[in-house]
């Protein structure tokens, strides 16, 4: 896909569009790769709104009134890399650990108390303390207890990611981080994450072993957002074509201040965050677009009717965070604290539907077993 896609070329495009350029965009049914860059442009800045619009109206014809809700569950905070913006970064002194199976299923009970079906499984990357056969027995076990299994953790090989997919995995969140192979080697200088290509491959690897939904994103704030959604759309449009038989997802996480006052080179504004959220699902009229606690609540609020169709709420960043809360273990703070049914209940105030459990999922689970 990257060989493909050249980002100063893309770059270029992006900041040569013109006001009709946006202005054809956004008369368009089916949207060209030059249609897309022109609704990342500056040109476009001044039709937010009609974007907004637009991207509100098809988000309604293709998804409904329906939020699903989910929430992390962090298995591990153990982790070999050096990331420049991670709290977990290997020469950061935090407290480390990773839960034993039963301290998991513990997570996930209070969890389901909380009303939560979907789960997503987050550790940082060290085969050590959590190797492939931990999530699969992990999964294992967890899968009579939830409807919606998910896991954000280490690329894997193809042959590990379908064993996670017969253990009980529905998909695979994995975020490139930068797509710029530079800013990539200066944020990611050692450990297994150094390698740009085999963590770009991973989604593709992920479908290739069948897992249902692949959720791709840049951690916004690392390089210019223009480039990065530039790139980021055809990645995801990219999946979209090849494995059609998945669901592709779209996070836009935004980089907040990370360990020893690391913050981002390039801040993202909300309205930047608008133009890209709502120039996606435009392009991907389709895809999943996911926003997590990351976000403050009034802005979460107001990107709802914006083309969102999954929301975290309530989230915990560190290991048994769900029991016995620990800030000083989390990855990072989250934004917006309100608990969940305080979310459910603003998406219902918002004339929205919040989803716990995702009956397709579990249909086509069922007609597997
Ligand atoms: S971003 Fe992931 S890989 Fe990097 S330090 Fe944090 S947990 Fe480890």
């Amino acid at each position: 896909m990257m060989n493909r896609a050249d980002p100063r070329s893309l770059r270029a495009a992006v900041e040569a569009a013109t006001s009709a350029d946006v202005e054809r965009a956004l008369a368009s049914d089916v949207l060209s790769l030059r249609d897309y860059l022109a609704l990342l442009s500056p040109a476009a800045t001044r039709y937010i709104e009609p974007m907004a619009q637009r991207a509100r109206t098809i988000t309604l014809q293709r998804f409904g009134r329906v939020i699903g809700l989910y929430a992390p569950v962090y298995v591990s905070n153990e982790c070999t890399n050096r990331c420049a913006y991670c709290a977990f970064s290997v020469t950061n002194l935090l407290p480390r650990s990773t839960l034993n199976p039963d301290e998991a299923l513990e997570q996930s009970d209070a969890l389901r108390r909380m009303g939560f079906q979907h789960l997503l499984l987050v550790s940082g990357e060290s085969r050590t303390a959590v190797p492939v056969e931990y999530f699969e027995s992990l999964l294992r076990r967890l899968r009579a207890r939830a409807a919606y299994l998910a896991l954000e953790v280490y690329p894997l090989q193809t042959a590990e990611y379908a064993r996670l997919v017969e253990a009980g995995a529905d998909g695979v969140t994995l975020y490139q981080e930068t797509y710029d192979p530079e800013v990539y080697r200066t944020v990611h200088p050692a450990g297994p994450k150094a390698d740009y290509a085999w963590r770009l491959a991973a989604l593709e690897r992920a479908g290739d072993a069948g897992v249902a939904r692949l959720n791709v994103g840049a951690l916004l704030g690392l390089h210019d957002w223009r480039s990065e959604g530039a790139v980021l759309g055809l990645h995801a449009s990219w999946l979209m074509n090849r494995y059609w038989r998945s669901q592709i997802s779209v996070s836009f996480p935004r980089l907040r201040r990370g360990p020893n006052g690391y913050g981002p080179s390039h801040p993202v504004p909300d309205t930047a965050l608008v133009q890209m959220l709502t120039a996606v699902r435009l392009l991907l009229p389709d895809a999943g677009i996911v926003l997590s606690t990351r976000e403050p609540a009034q802005l979460r609020d107001a990107l709802l009717p914006l083309g969102i169709t999954q929301m975290s709420a309530g989230s915990r960043t560190e290991p048994r965070g769900y029991t016995v809360p620990c800030d000083e273990g989390a990855q990072f703070d989250v934004q917006d604290r309100r608990s969940p049914l305080q979310v459910a209940e603003m998406i219902r105030k918002a004339g929205y539907e919040p989803v716990w459990k995702d009956w397709d999922r579990v249909m086509s689970r069922g007609a597997a077993a």
